[in-house]
């Protein structure tokens, strides 16, 4: 088989410029990751690099068995690194850690893939990955624009961002109609200095009426209205850095003891 129908719904762009597959494979810098997770390596573009590049445990998890058949044809030796499931589904514990995770990723699931490593963060080190233009934009953008959200928060929390390359929509088959690019995502060495969960809960609530003030998006935490005089509360989500958020949530956290 040397022809794999694109599936929409499995949001397949094949990627098909090798250069740049090849410059988003050497964008991977951890040395001390285990293993490097390959997620969605439809025809194998990045998969073809990946193999060359290093001599790390590689596995690379394929929902489509079509692609899978393809692949194993394609890569000598590849069997056994080839898992045929659902990303969303696996158990991230599995594998050998710390984790890189690189990929294309389906457009129609990239929030989805952002909160599972967000909620896997103890064991991953690295992501080098593709999205979307806009949504890559969210993920490294800064307090006080306005595609600042929770996910730049949450992500930003815990790694470093950085936008690496922006990619034509020409550089792919089927040609999607969005502008895409490649971000990388790397661990900080610290973790942060507030209740994790809260903290979670209170960026969610924030943005979720983004146009109100704190002081009234974070009603249902019952904050007692003395320590609601503190300025940060008249502000609206999208004012507040990583750090306002951390004292933000450390502030609400000592009236709830
Ligand atoms: N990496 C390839 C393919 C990118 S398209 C390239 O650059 O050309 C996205 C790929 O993710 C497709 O192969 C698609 O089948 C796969 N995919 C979609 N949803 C997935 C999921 N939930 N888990 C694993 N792979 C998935």
């Amino acid at each position: 088989m040397n022809f794999v129908n694109p599936k929409k719904r499995f949001g397949q762009n094949f990627l098909t410029n090798d250069k740049i597959a090849e410059d988003i494979v050497s964008f991977l810098s951890d040395s001390k990751t285990k293993t490097i997770l390959e997620i969605g390596p439809g025809k194998g573009i990045l998969t073809k690099n990946l193999i060359k590049k290093s001599n790390k445990k590689k596995k690379f998890i394929e929902i489509d068995s079509d692609c899978i058949e393809y692949l194993k044809i394609k890569f000598d030796g590849i069997n056994d690194d080839l898992i045929n499931k659902d990303f969303l589904k696996i158990d991230l514990n599995s594998f050998d850690k710390p984790i890189s995770i690189i990929g294309n990723f389906p457009y129609n699931i990239s929030s989805q893939i952002l909160f599972k490593i967000y909620e896997n963060k103890n064991i991953i080190n690295e992501m080098v990955g593709m999205f979307q233009l806009e949504v890559a934009e969210r993920i490294c953008s800064n307090f006080g624009t306005k595609k600042y959200g929770i996910l730049s928060v949450l992500i930003q929390a815990f790694f470093e961002v950085k936008m690496m390359k922006k990619i034509k929509p020409q550089s792919f088959y089927p040609i999607p109609n969005v502008d895409s690019a490649v971000i990388r995502i790397n661990k900080k060495n610290d973790s942060i200095n507030c209740n994790e969960i809260l903290f979670k809960k209170i960026v969610k609530q924030s943005f979720g009426q983004r146009r109100k003030t704190l002081r009234n998006s974070l009603k249902i935490f019952n904050i007692p209205d003395i320590k609601k005089e503190d300025t940060i509360f008249a502000k609206r989500p999208e004012q507040l850095s990583v750090s306002d958020f951390i004292y933000l949530t450390n502030l609400v956290d000592n009236e709830n003891i």
